[in-house]
């Protein structure tokens, strides 16, 4: 067992509440959600944090960008407003070292970010 806990979400060994997939993405409910929308957009590829990413992966991450904004969007938050954000590493909070992208919608965002 990998000790990556996205990459057993993606392996289907770990439950998630998946809301979409394809052949490179896949976004679920954040388990301890900040609003009353989070979801979290990730890649079937395990890299660790954004300092791993190249020029190779910028359509991944275009995508990634784009399947957030279809998530919020589509869930109602299009006009209302929504954040997306990649911690990357520990000042910023990261805890899970599989990059991963925060959705954040339904409760004003406070600005900045604590
Ligand atoms: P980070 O702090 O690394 O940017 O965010 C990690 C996020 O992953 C947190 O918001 C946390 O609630 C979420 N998380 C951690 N473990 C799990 C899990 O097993 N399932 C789901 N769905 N979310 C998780
Ligand atoms: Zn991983």
């Amino acid at each position: 067992m990998s000790s990556c806990l996205f990459c057993e979400i993606v392996k289907g060994n770990l439950n998630a509440d998946l809301i979409y997939e394809d052949d490179r993405i896949v976004a679920f409910k954040d388990i301890n959600p900040q609003a009353p929308f989070h979801a979290l957009v990730i890649p079937k590829d395990h890299i660790p944090t954004l300092n791993e990413l190249d020029v190779e992966h910028a359509e991944l991450i275009g995508r990634m960008l784009i399947v957030a904004k279809d998530l919020a969007v589509d869930a109602g938050y299009g006009q209302r407003g929504y954040r997306t954000i990649f911690n990357c590493n520990s000042e910023a909070g990261q805890a899970v070292y599989h990059i991963h992208l925060h959705v954040l919608a339904g409760r004003i965002l406070g600005w900045p970010p604590g």
